[in-house]
């Protein structure tokens, strides 16, 4: 493998990464770009490794003689960040932590507050410390949430000032938090991750604790989160392209939630992975930075996410689109007592642009093009199956 260079033109030497819920979406995504394209380590650490089997188990022997081109240079630790003693010492085994590890689906948020919070607080605390103590620097994983509902959502709707882009971008910098009261109990999450935010911040002003804040804008693509009885419980509720996903895969109306008018920017996995990994070959870059991660040229309603999914499906899975692509369900319904939303999340690209040069590139329609053909050639057998099988008396 060729030498890599910094973006300042400095060789980059090999580093060990301990990154924590390795085995999530955005973590499987990220130890497939280190291992393809960098001679790094990485010591990945979470409950579960499914998703990246493929990476951590041998090949078959008449496959390069069963060996991954990145043999030994992927090891899987199962352990829980919330109570396990090996934490610190694969901490100090690296030269950067990156912490994805969290409760990060809006259905727990207001449902299982309690976890919510300790997962993307308490739970995170010991990793800071272990790296603050012990001078190591940190990637963590925060969420575009922590800026809650823009300013502009506060205006009467025939405002012209929510029309102007200082009342609805989202800039690190300069935005306001702004969540609801707290019996919406949905800001639970955002309110985590809000002071596990400052609290990293604090250690970098005070104790040097070297530091880089992500904020995702809805990344998304193939291995997201679950489809419910395939590969994660029945009545479970993942994000909102595992849950449109699972219904196309079966053939039901897509379920907007009080009437699919809220915004979201959506980001190729693979573009934002781009920028992580500058993040961490360009620490005298991304230290001391907190970077929104988003695509601000892909917005749209959930409304027309939905009939572009269905759309997009259709294509790619050659069934024709349903007579009654959507049906409307009230949030109370959908997700419980105490849900709330975000209105709408335009991400200001100035910080990432200037420190490491970052733009998203996939379009919204391409990126679903190449998420909807995995979901069908993954799913669509084992959702026939399913629905085939007579249900237990
Ligand atoms: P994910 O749920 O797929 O991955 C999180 C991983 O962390 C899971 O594999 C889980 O098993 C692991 N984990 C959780 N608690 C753990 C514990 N106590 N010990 C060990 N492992 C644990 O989620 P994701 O989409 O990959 O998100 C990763 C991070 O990015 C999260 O911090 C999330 O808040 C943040 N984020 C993601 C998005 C997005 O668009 N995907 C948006 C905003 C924020
Ligand atoms: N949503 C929806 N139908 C679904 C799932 C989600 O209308 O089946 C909406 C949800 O209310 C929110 C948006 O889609 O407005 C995005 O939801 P997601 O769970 O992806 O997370 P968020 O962007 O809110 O963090």
């Amino acid at each position: 493998m060729a030498t890599r260079l910094d973006l300042d033109g400095n060789p980059i030497k090999p580093m060990t990464i301990c990154m924590i819920g390795a085995g999530g979406f955005i973590g499987s995504h990220l130890c497939e770009k280190l291992m393809a394209e960098t001679p790094h380590t990485v010591l990945a650490v979470d409950v579960y490794n499914d998703k990246i089997k493929h990476l951590l188990d041998p090949l078959p022997q008449e496959q390069h003689g069963g060996r991954h081109p990145w043999d030994g240079r992927i090891q899987f630790h199962r352990l829980n960040i919330k109570n396990d003693s090996r934490l610190e010492g694969l901490i100090k085994m690296s030269d950067l932590t990156i912490n994805l590890a969290a409760i990060c689906t809006p259905a727990d948020y207001n449902t299982r507050p309690l976890d919510t919070i300790y997962s993307n607080f308490i739970d995170a605390l010991p990793v800071v410390k272990y790296c603050s103590e012990n001078g190591k620097r940190l990637i963590h994983f925060s969420t575009c949430e922590v800026y809650g509902k823009t300013i502009g959502s506060f205006l009467p709707k025939d405002n012209p000032l929510r029309q102007d882009p200082n009342f609805y971008v989202l800039k690190e910098d300069a935005s306001p938090c702004i969540f609801g009261p707290i019996e919406k109990q949905r800001w639970s999450y955002a309110c985590a991750k809000q002071l596990i935010e400052r609290l990293i911040y604090a250690e970098g002003a005070e104790n040097g604790l070297e530091f880089t804040i992500v904020r995702p804008f809805n990344w998304i693509g193939p291995r997201m989160d679950f489809i419910p009885g395939i590969d994660g419980p029945s009545e479970g509720v993942p994000r909102v392209l595992a849950c449109f996903s699972n219904n196309l895969l079966r053939g039901e109306p897509l379920k907007l939630v009080d009437g699919g008018q809220s915004q979201r920017t959506f980001v190729y996995i693979k573009d934002a992975i781009e920028a992580v990994l500058l993040m961490i070959e360009n620490p005298n870059r991304a230290n001391g930075q907190i970077f929104n991660v988003g695509n601000p040229n892909n917005e749209v309603t959930v409304r027309q996410l939905a009939e572009m999914m269905t759309e997009v499906y259709a294509k790619v899975s050659g069934e024709p689109p349903l007579v009654q692509p959507t049906i409307d369900v009230s949030s109370k319904e959908f997700y419980g007592e105490g849900y709330d939303d975000s209105d709408k999340r335009i991400p200001d690209m100035t910080i990432i642009n200037k420190q490491l040069g970052w733009n998203p590139k996939t379009p919204l329609w391409d990126l679903l093009e190449s998420t909807l053909t995995y979901q069908h050639r993954t799913y669509a057998e084992a959702i026939k199956r399913a629905i085939a099988k007579p249900i237990a008396s």
